[in-house]
This record gives structure tokens, sequence and C-alpha cells, in this order.
């Protein structure tokens, strides 16, 4: 049995739609069981309404109709275009109910805009079964929702393993016997107390990874709209080339320090247990990808990758009053648990304590109760580098040639992971291409450009 897991870009148009569909047919033989994103940029426009004012969450709702209702019936015979139809338009139902309800206020992070994000993937998995059924290859649509059980941290929940596991026990074996291909939506799920949740933004990848441990898949495969995991992010380096192979906890780094290819929580079932993933070009499917295992064969590259992460703000809290008095980091973690916001990098002297944050919606709350007992400054518009490889741990020298090769760019923080398997410093968002091409070419001076030419 095999997980096949289809981003948004690998599925924007019909005919995208139909390639996803016809690699699905073709690992007929391997038992698939399908797990899809939204259409396209759907999730984005979602989010785009519930921010909105009424009117214009309205008119953002109603485009997406149209298109989404064009491109399903492009992909279905015409007698079954109704059906479909007809499915797409209860679900944006739903979605004009939600942004209704929110009125002009727009709706905060909640179960309310779980659901209202939640419609993207219920509507496109309804799709892909129907262009799959259309193609001749039986398709039963499950709704993930019923399946995926999470804690009730909306906007970014955490699965609950055993009863997930239960379920998509219940539910997908008998689908597969029956000789169809069991189709659901990615990201979407249900929390414990039955609000409706998602597991973050491109936590398909996760849905995909939690099917693959619940049911004991040979492999998870993302197919995605690059040739797997690469050295850097093509769209900044195009001079990037993909990796063969990575290790799950290469991966699980580069993903958490913004390799976006792969939600970071993807690694952690495949980790537990044993499950491959690889990563493919849905637009080249006959590409190898990238295998991302436990335990890689050796390899003679030390960085495997070079990735970031933007709108990142810097704290720094300084308290001369509270002088290595115990509790003082305790007290400053508190503040970040009780607002539910993680911390990427910390670094601390005697007097101060630098930290990075990546969503800044709780930051005027966190700064006033920082306030109450230091200094406090926040700086935004910075952004992460960070890189990433196994064998950092054993090599010396690595934090020398990254310093090295950022020679000129201001630095304004450093960390070695606990894990040794990555280096990470801080820039100004100015200077994140600079740095990024800098370092790229350092690690990968056979793929940067001839000499002479500029290098950003
Ligand atoms: P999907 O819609 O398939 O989930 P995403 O947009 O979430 O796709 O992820 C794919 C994108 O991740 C690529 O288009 C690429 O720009 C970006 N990316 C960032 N870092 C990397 C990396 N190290 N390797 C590959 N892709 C990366
Ligand atoms: N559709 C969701 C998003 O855009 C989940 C995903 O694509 O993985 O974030
Ligand atoms: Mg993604």
């Amino acid at each position: 049995m095999l997980v096949m897991k289809f981003g948004g870009t690998s599925l924007a148009t019909a005919g995208a739609i139909e390639r996803a569909c016809a690699i699905v047919e073709r690992a007929r033989q391997r038992d698939p069981v399908v797990v899809v994103s939204a259409i396209g940029d759907t999730t984005d426009q979602l989010a785009a309404a519930a921010d909105s004012d009424l009117e214009r969450g309205r008119a953002i709702l109603a485009d997406l109709r149209n298109a989404t209702e064009a491109t399903a019936r492009a992909l279905v015979s015409e007698a079954d275009a109704d059906g479909l139809v007809a499915r797409v338009r209860a679900v944006f139902e739903d979605a004009a109910e939600l942004v209704g309800r929110a009125g002009s206020s727009g709706l905060e992070q909640s179960a309310e805009l779980d659901a209202l994000l939640a419609c993207g993937e219920r509507i496109s998995s309804e799709v892909t079964a129907f262009a799959l059924r259309k193609r001749g290859v039986t398709a039963t649509h499950l709704d993930a929702r019923k399946l995926f059980v999470t804690d009730s941290r909306h906007g970014g929940a955490d699965a609950l393993f055993e009863v997930t596991k239960q379920r998509l026990r219940a539910a997908v074996p008998p689908v597969l016997a029956a000789g169809a291909v069991p189709v659901m939506g990615g990201f979407i799920a249900t929390a414990d107390d039955g609000s409706a949740t998602t597991l973050g933004r491109g936590g398909s990848d996760f849905t995909a990874s939690l099917a693959g441990a619940a049911l004991d898949a040979e492999e998870v495969q993302i197919w995605t709209d690059v040739d797997g995991v690469m050295t850097a992010d093509p769209s900044l380096i195009s001079s990037a080339r993909s990796l063969d192979v990575l290790s799950l906890l290469e991966a699980s780094e580069l993903a958490y320090f913004g390799g976006r290819v792969l939600h970071p929580a993807t690694m952690h079932p495949a980790i537990e247990h044993g499950i491959p993933i690889r990563v493919l070009n849905s637009t080249r499917p006959g590409g190898r990808g990238t295998l991302i295992v436990k335990h890689p064969p050796e390899s003679a590259q030390v960085v495997k990758s070079v990735v970031y992460k933007e709108n990142i703000t810097l704290i720094d809290i300084y308290s001369t009053r509270m002088l290595m008095a115990h509790g003082f980091l305790a007290r400053i973690f508190a503040i970040f648990e009780r607002h539910k916001t993680s911390v990427d990098m910390v670094s601390t002297s005697e007097v101060s304590v630098s930290l990075t944050v990546d969503r800044s919606d709780k930051l005027s709350q966190i700064l006033s109760d920082l306030g109450e007992f230091a200094q406090v400054k926040a700086t935004p518009g910075k952004a992460i580098v960070c890189v990433v490889g196994e064998r950092i741990r054993y090599t010396l020298g690595i934090a020398a040639r990254v310093f090295q090769a950022l020679e000129g760019i201001h630095i304004r923080m450093i960390s070695l992971g606990a894990s040794r398997v990555n280096v990470g410093f801080v820039v100004d968002e100015d200077h994140l291409a600079a740095a990024v091409g800098r370092v790229h070419a350092a690690f990968f001076p056979e793929l940067s450009r001839p000499p002479g030419a500029s290098q950003q």
C-alpha cells in the first residue's frame, strides 16, 4: 500500500488534476491511498475571505466558486457534471454561511476559521475522486474530517494518533479490498471535542504521513511542483539541484527552518513507524525525486540544503535586575506558552535574552507581558537562514565556512542546534537572497554560476 499526496500546485488546473490522476492510475498495482491538498491557491482565497469585510469576503467566495465549478466541469462527463457541481456548491454554501456568520469583523483563529479553510480540501477530494472515475479508476471518497482526530489547537492541531489509526484501519482497507482507490482531503480534521480543526498551513503532508504510519504503507509519496528536496529553494536559487536521499532527521530540520516543500510535522510519524517518504515532481513524474529514510547511505556531502524562513521578528529582552536570577528564562517562556507562540532560536547573555518568533498576531500582548519585568525591543523584518546536514556534527569548520561566506553581511544571531545537524543565523530580510546565495555557493561550488557572474 502506498500513500500518494498531491499538493495544491499539482492540482491547480483541470489539466494538472488529470496529470495527478494519471500518476495514481499508473500506481494501481501498489494499492494507492490518495491524499489531496486544496486546488491551487484555494486555501489562500478562503483565508482572504475570512480576513475581509462581509461584502469583499462574499465576492472572493463567488469568484472562487465560479473558477472551481469550471475546473470541475472540465474534468467529468456531462452526465456526472451536475452531480459534482452540486457537491461543490453545497460546500460553498457552508463557506458562505461561515463568512456570513462572522459578519464584518472577519474570523479569528478558531473552529469557524478551520471549518472555512477545510472547504478547500472537502472540494478537491470530491473533484479528484470524480476525475479518477472518469478515467475508469474506481475511486471512493472518504471524509477526512471523520477519520483524523486531533487536539483542539485550531489553526495548527496535532493528531491523536491511536484513535486516528483505529479509524483509518476501519475505513481504508475495505475500500482497497473492494478494488477502489480511497481519496481524502489532507489538512482537515476534527478535534476530540467535535470542533473543526486543521493541521496548519501545508498540513496535507502531515495527513499523508499519518495515514502512511497508521496503515503501514510501504512508502509515502509527496507529489509537488519541484524535483524533490533541493539544495536550496529553487524559486530563490535557480542553480539548486535535487537531492537523491536525505535522512528523516535532516528533512525534519529542513522543514522546521522553512524548507516549505514539507510540513515540519510530516517526519514524526514516519520516524516512529519507519516509513520512507519520497518527494516527487508531478510535472515530471518519471524523475527519481528524493527518498527520505531513517538511515540513508553515507554521503560525501556534509551540507545537504540551505533553507530560510522569512517574516521573523527578533525580540531582545534585557534585565539587569534579573541578572542571573533563577526562574528568569522560565518566566519568559511561560509568556510564550500562554500565547501559544513558538520560539525558533534563542541566545542568552548575563543580562539579555534574544529570541525569534515567526508569527506576530500575538506579538503586542507578548511584548506587554514581557515589559512587566524587563526591557524589551522587537525588530521585525528578519529572516532565519539554516544549513542542514547530518554530517555537520562530525565535521570541523562548517560554521566557519558559513560565516566566511557571509563576510560583510550583518548577522544578528547564531545557533547550532542541539542535534548538531544544522547551523542557523538571523539576517535582515534585505540580505536574505545574498546570504542564501553565498552560503549555497560556498557548499555547492559546482552549482554556482560561472566566475564573474553576480551571485544573488
Ligand atoms: P505543494 O503545493 O506541493 O505542497 P509547496 O509550495 O508547499 O508545494 O512546496 C513546494 C515548494 O517548496 C517549491 O515550489 C519550492 O519553491 C519550495 N521550497 C523551499 N525550500 C525548498 C527545498 N529545499 N527544496 C525544494 N523545494 C523547496
Ligand atoms: N491547503 C492547505 C494549505 O494551503 C494544506 C496544504 O496544502 O497542505 O495550507
Ligand atoms: Mg506544501
